[in-house]
């Protein structure tokens, strides 16, 4: 359905060459211009116009890619802008079928007339001004009998009106597609955001352990070296001390023990 309605718009806007492009770009995204062109089996500048003259409308988008094999020329690739066509016909067809009720609603209210050799029709005020006679050829004109003409553009209208409403669901089709992989890329974009959230975290969760170890490292560094520095302060002056206070001592035993020698020897003396 959707590809029949393209094919309409598309021939509508570049003659009927242009059918069997739909056929080559429905549904497909940047087809290289020369690969249409072989598919149509013409030449790559009437492919190019045919091409152009639907960008033109929008019915067609082409992004464009340096080619070096080509000499540094320009290639288009070409993609059928199927919503943008949907939205063209719809425009179309509201146009046609809008004419075609101010037609009908002249038709029922206003008196027409016409040459039945000539087959040109004239309105009221256009056949007063002729004296109702045909300027072409003399005849006198006939009053056109509405119901022949009405039913003819009621049914013109109605077939308008269908072609409408299946537009109209394949946009609906489209837009639902559209909604569809706008979803889907939000939901990938979510799951990207959040694991990238979660390597950051991972990260930052690292580098606060790094500093945090680090912090540790400097400060047991430190306690150490104030310990270290404490405990040789202490084996270098206790010792000393030690050593000291114990010449002192030694000094003061042999003071002691030769005043308690010669007290013994005093008091020996006294006792002989
Ligand atoms: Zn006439």
């Amino acid at each position: 359905m959707q590809e029949r309605l393209l094919k309409k718009i598309i021939t509508d806007c570049a003659g009927p060459e242009s059918e069997k492009l739909v056929d080559i770009l429905y549904k497909k995204q940047n087809v290289n211009e020369f690969l249409i062109a072989k598919k149509l089996d013409l030449t790559i500048n009437q492919t190019r116009n045919m091409l152009y003259k639907l960008a033109d409308s929008g019915l067609v988008q082409f992004i464009r890619k340096k080619d070096k094999k080509k000499g540094g020329w320009y290639t288009y690739f070409w993609t059928l802008k199927t919503k943008r066509s949907l939205f063209k016909y719809k425009e179309k067809i509201l146009k046609e079928s809008t004419s075609l009720e101010s037609r009908l609603k002249s038709l029922e209210t206003e008196r027409h007339f016409y040459c039945e050799n000539c087959d040109i029709e004239y309105n009221e005020e256009n056949a007063l001004l002729q004296d109702y006679t045909c300027p072409e050829c003399g005849e006198i004109l006939k009053m056109k009998n509405p119901a022949e003409f009405t039913g003819h553009i009621k049914k013109e209208i109605k077939g308008l009106q269908e072609i409408q409403s299946q537009i109209n669901e394949e946009i609906k089709n489209v837009e639902a597609k559209e909604e569809k992989s706008k979803e889907r890329r939000l939901k990938v974009e979510k799951k990207e955001k959040e694991e990238e959230r979660k390597k950051r975290k991972l990260e930052r969760d690292k580098e606060k352990k790094k500093a945090e170890k680090g912090k540790k490292k400097i400060k047991k560094k430190s306690v150490k070296k104030f310990k270290g520095k404490k405990k040789k302060q202490k084996t270098k002056k206790r010792p000393g001390k030690k050593k000291f206070q114990k010449k002192v001592l030694k000094k003061r035993d042999k003071t002691k023990s030769s005043l308690f020698k010669a007290l013994k020897r005093f008091s020996n003396k006294g006792r002989k």
